[in-house]
C-alpha cells in the first residue's frame, strides 16, 4: 500500500505568519525516507511553489493556484495521461481560466457593483509584501499568477453576498483561503487531486491518498482523499466552514499540526 500525500501550504505546511515549514521537517523527512510522494496543492503560483520544492529537494508533481493547473516533471510517470501543454520542465494539465480573464471580470464587478476590491494585480511587489508578510522577492513570485486572482474585499456581509452572486452570474467561482478571496474558473483543489490521483493509480496500482489543509479552499481536496486532516488556524481554531465528519481535526496549529498528523499516520 503506497500513500500519496496532498497538502496545502499557507497556514498548513507553512506557518500563517512566518511562512516557515520548520516545525514540519521531521515528518517531511520521514515521508522522504519512506518514499512517499508529497504533492503541494495550494493557492500559490508555480514560481512560489518551486522555491519550496528546491529548498526541500522534492521532485514530485504539484498543483498550483487552487487547482488551476497540475505540473508533472517530465519522465515522472511511465503511464500516459492527457497533457494541455508542455514546458521545458513539466507536462502541464490545465484546469483553470486564464488570469487576464479573471482580472477583467473582477474589475468589471468592482465597478458595476461599487465594491472596494484590491487584487494582487493592483498591488506593487512592495505593497503585496506589506499585505502578506512575504519578503519582496517572494511577493514578486506571488504576483506571477496564471489561473487565480487573489484579492481583498473591503466591505460588509451584504457586499460579500453581492460579490458572490456577481461572480456566479459571470460563470466563474470563488473560494476563500487563509487571507484572501480568490476568483477562479471551473477548477478547485479537489478536481485537480482527483485527476492526479488517477495518474498515480494507473502507475502504482493500490494507493491511499492523504490530504491536509486549514481553510475552505481545502475542502474539495479533503473530500477527495481517503484520509483527511484539518490543522488549527493561527487563531487556535479549526475553520468553522469545514464540518465534515470524515475530516480528522488535528489539535496543532499549521506546521505543528501537520507534523503531528503525518507522524501519527506513519506510526
Ligand atoms: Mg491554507
Amino acid at each position: 500500500m503506497q500513500y500519496i500525500v496532498f497538502t496545502d501550504l499557507d497556514g498548513t505546511l507553512v506557518d500563517y505568519d512566518t511562512y516557515s515549514y520548520q516545525a514540519a521537517l521531521p515528518a517531511i523527512h520521514l515521508l522522504k525516507e519512506e518514499g512517499i510522494p508529497l504533492v503541494f496543492c495550494t493557492s500559490k503560483t508555480r514560481a512560489e511553489i518551486e522555491v519550496y520544492l528546491d529548498e526541500l529537494e522534492l521532485l514530485h508533481p504539484f498543483i498550483s493556484e487552487n487547482g488551476g493547473a497540475i505540473f508533472i516533471p517530465h519522465g515522472y510517470f511511465d503511464v500516459d495521461f492527457v497533457v494541455s501543454r508542455s514546458t521545458d520542465k513539466y507536462d502541464v494539465i490545465e484546469l483553470g481560466t486564464d488570469y487576464n480573464i479573471l482580472r477583467n471580470v473582477l474589475l468589471n464587478i468592482a465597478s458595476s457593483e461599487g465594491l472596494s476590491l484590491v487584487g494582487f494585480g493592483d498591488m506593487t511587489d512592495a505593497e503585496l509584501s506589506e499585505d502578506t508578510g512575504l519578503d519582496v522577492g517572494s511577493a514578486c513570485l506571488a504576483k506571477q499568477r496564471e489561473y487565480d486572482e487573489a484579492f481583498r474585499l473591503y466591505g460588509d456581509e451584504n457586499d460579500a453576498d453581492r460579490l458572490i452572486s456577481s461572480i456566479g452570474s459571470k460563470g466563474l467561482n470563488y473560494t476563500l483561503g487563509g487571507r484572501y478571496w480568490h476568483i477562479i474558473g471551473d477548477n478547485d483543489k479537489g478536481k485537480a487531486v482527483r485527476i492526479l490521483t488517477q495518474v498515480y493509480r494507473k502507475q502504482l496500482g493500490d494507493i491511499k491518498t492523504v490530504g491536509l489543509g486549514d481553510s475552505l479552499n481545502d475542502r474539495p481536496m479533503l473530500m477527495e482523499v481517503d484520509i483527511a486532516f484539518l490543522v488549527l488556524k493561527a487563531n487556535g481554531e479549526h475553520d468553522p466552514a469545514i464540518t465534515d465528519e470524515k475530516v480528522t481535526r488535528i489539535p496543532g496549529v499549521g506546521p505543528q499540526g501537520w507534523n503531528m498528523a503525518i507522524m501519527g499516520l506513519l506510526e
